[in-house]
């Protein structure tokens, strides 16, 4: 891979048609890019186009879409369940299929075997090792991290990854592939929980830390974030709002693999074994049957 510049793709390819892929194929789309939405469901397909165009369509009823762009974006964008059609032609392809690591390998050692040594291959793993990812392929040297975040086509930040074989030409082709599809991205080294969840789930814990302790409630060490540093968010609503179990998850995994400045407290795992997950479950650290 030599060409840094993302003007050059024209077309590329998502796998995996859910949550995320639904997004990331939308802002391909209306950057110009022909995308091919790929997914082994058909009704996943069908699903995902028709959130796209909803999308699109709220857009234009707020007023940030033009009809215009609305009917550029629906144009550039098909579905697909043969990934052979899928990856036609294409210079990227962003996988955004479950957070499985032998689901992700094997579909990577395909995608290595078919595509031409210039394609860039990204994956949008929201915690996996991308080393690991990379190097199922041929020439792991053209696979980086696309991190993006739900929803997709609303949220500016993507975790552009390299491992330690990426190529510059490649982290430097993703930057640009995600700065023209309208997103401010940062540059990371492949090391667990990226930048984001590391330092997003580190104040989160601490924030349960001090719940056990009784410092505050969690209504008032929210407050302590959001009026006293302009986070838009406290930690112990968003932690609410992603899911206490979720949440717990990625703790459990940064702990086995940084240390035990990541050991979930007790309080969350017990508050986990009550089926207190957050507004999912109607009570987490607030009482969301209240809050409405
Ligand atoms: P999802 O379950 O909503 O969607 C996954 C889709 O992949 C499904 O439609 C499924 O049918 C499809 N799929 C399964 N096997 C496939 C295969 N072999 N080939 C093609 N498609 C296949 O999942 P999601 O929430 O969109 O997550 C996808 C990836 O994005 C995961 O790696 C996740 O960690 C990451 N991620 C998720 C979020 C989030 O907020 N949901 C945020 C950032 C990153």
């Amino acid at each position: 891979m030599t060409d840094t510049n993302a003007a050059s793709i024209e077309r590329a390819a998502v796998l995996g048609a859910g949550t995320m892929g639904h997004g990331i194929a939308h802002v391909l789309a209306a950057c110009g890019v022909q995308t091919r939405l790929f997914d082994v469901s058909e009704e996943a397909v069908a699903r995902g186009l028709a959130k796209i165009e909803a999308n699109l369509d709220k857009g234009v009823a707020r007023g940030k879409v033009t009809e215009e762009a609305r009917a550029g974006a629906l144009a550039k964008v098909s579905g697909a369940t043969v990934l052979d059609e899928a990856i036609e032609g294409v210079q990227a392809v962003i996988e955004a299929v479950p957070e499985r690591m032998e689901l992700k390998t094997g579909i990577f050692r395909e995608l290595g075997a078919k595509l031409d040594e210039g394609v860039l291959l990204a994956t949008n793993t929201s915690s996996l090792s991308i080393t690991e990812i990379a190097d199922a392929t041929r020439h792991p040297e053209r696979v980086v991290g696309m991190h993006f975040f739900n929803p997709v086509h609303i949220m500016k930040l993507v975790e552009i990854v390299r491992t330690e074989r990426s190529s510059d030409a490649a982290a430097e082709l993703a930057l640009d592939l995600a700065r023209r599809m309208g997103k401010d991205p940062i540059d990371v080294r492949d090391a667990p929980g990226f930048a984001s969840s590391r330092l997003g789930i580190a104040i989160g814990m601490e924030a349960i830390r001090m719940v056990e302790e009784e410092v505050a409630s969690a209504a008032d060490i929210d407050k302590a974030m959001t009026l006293g540093y302009g986070f838009p968010m406290g930690p112990l609503k968003l932690t609410d709002l992603v899911g206490l179990d979720v949440r717990l998850a990625i703790a459990e995994y940064l702990s086995g693999e940084l240390g035990d400045r990541f050991t979930p407290p007790q309080l969350l795992r017990d508050k986990v074994d009550r089926g207190e997950l957050g507004k999912k479950s109607g009570q987490g650290f607030y009482d969301w049957n209240r809050e409405g």
